[in-house]
């Protein structure tokens, strides 16, 4: 059935073992791998496994649960709903978190249940999504956790790039130094992980010295083989692991440019045209209910994506050197948000290589 992901383990598994040689040569010795971007698939995760991460992290706790049978700790990367404590004590090892009513849900469902379960303090040095953003309060935080018997405060961690866009530094990340020694200082204890972010902080390692961080959480470079600060290819990697195709349709010559008074397309916008004369057009059975239409780049560098709505995708095939015909299928390579799309779409049927 069309359209259908394709996911080359062998090219994924490689990105992995890249990406752990380089973590480890800069003393990154807690290395997650980040699993929501296929939805937790557990074949896909093993292969994480395989290239050398340590942890599986998610931010959504039903994936995290259908990889509960592969042998590694299991991090929920989304704050928890206080809604969902008893499934995260039973799913995660780790949860990251920044709310003192869900750390005590948390400690509440893990004493029921006669489990110790691991946080990570997450704290917000400016990127304006998740943590603590006052230092006041998350001293008082981890002298909260510090006495609940159910919870064991297991590090720190910061999250960047992902709202704000803010590019990790050095002088950033060297402020979780300033929190892992506050902690020590002001209770005598020593956190184990500090987190020092995800994909976009990747450029850093091999330029600067980061004594400070032992984890990073990585999704993107792992299954693109692209930091994500500046979109930089990780050597040695390969964008190669997902591989989309879908169907041709209809092939027919038509003008550029619709005939009649232009108003709303299928999704409320206005849409403008480019007016190349009559050309030659494909039809793909492929739309937004399966991937966005801008996060689709085709293998064949001759076609060029129009537009398309829920179901349909249109591609002008005029300069192709192939002759395409009715019934034989287009390759994509995909962006982050096109794999995560193909991912959850239920209509596009997945084959792992
Ligand atoms: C998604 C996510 C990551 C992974 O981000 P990538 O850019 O894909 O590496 C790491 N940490 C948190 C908290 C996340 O939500």
């Amino acid at each position: 059935m069309y359209p259908k992901l394709t996911v080359n383990l062998d090219v994924l598994r490689n990105n992995v073992k890249v990406l752990n040689t380089l973590l480890r040569d800069n003393g990154i010795d807690h290395f997650a791998g980040v699993t929501k971007v296929f939805c937790g698939n557990p074949k896909i995760a093993q292969a994480y496994l395989d290239g050398g991460v340590n942890y599986l992290a998610d931010s959504r706790i039903q994936n995290l649960k259908r990889m509960k049978d592969l042998d590694a700790p299991k991090i929920l990367l989304r704050l928890p709903q206080i809604s969902e404590v008893d499934e995260v004590v039973e799913y995660a090892d780790i949860s990251f978190n920044s709310e003192l009513l869900t750390l005590e849900a948390l400690n509440q469902a893990a004493k029921d249940k006669g489990k110790k379960h691991n946080v990570v303090l997450m704290v917000d040095l400016g990127d304006l999504r998740e943590g603590f953003y006052k230092e006041e309060d998350f001293y008082e935080a981890v002298e909260k956790v510090l006495k609940m018997d159910s919870l064991y405060l297991k590090g720190i961690g910061v999250n960047l790039t992902c709202y704000g866009a803010v590019i990790p530094t050095k002088e950033i990340l060297s402020r979780l130094d300033d929190y892992k020694n506050g902690v020590k200082e002001k209770f005598g204890f020593d956190l184990e992980i500090i987190s020092g972010g995800n994909s976009s902080s990747v450029y850093l390692l091999g330029k600067e010295d980061l004594p400070f961080i032992n984890n990073l959480r990585l999704g993107e470079v792992l299954i693109l083989g692209t930091e994500s600060a500046y979109g930089e290819v990780i050597e040695g990697t390969s964008k190669e692991t997902w591989i989309l195709e879908a169907e041709i349709i209809e092939i027919k010559d038509k003008p550029s440019v619709p005939t009649g008074e232009i108003g709303r397309d299928a999704f409320g916008n206005e849409p403008t045209f480019v007016d190349r004369g009559i050309r030659t057009r494909a039809l793909i059975a492929l739309g937004k209910q399966d991937v966005a239409n801008d996060s689709i780049y085709p293998v064949d560098q001759d076609i060029i994506v129009l537009g398309g709505s829920s179901d349909h995708t249109i591609l002008d095939i005029t300069d192709c050197k192939k002759e395409y015909k009715v019934g034989d299928k287009i390759s994509f390579l995909l962006d982050y948000v096109g794999v995560l799309m193909c991912s959850t779409s239920e209509y596009v049927t997945k084959e792992i290589k």
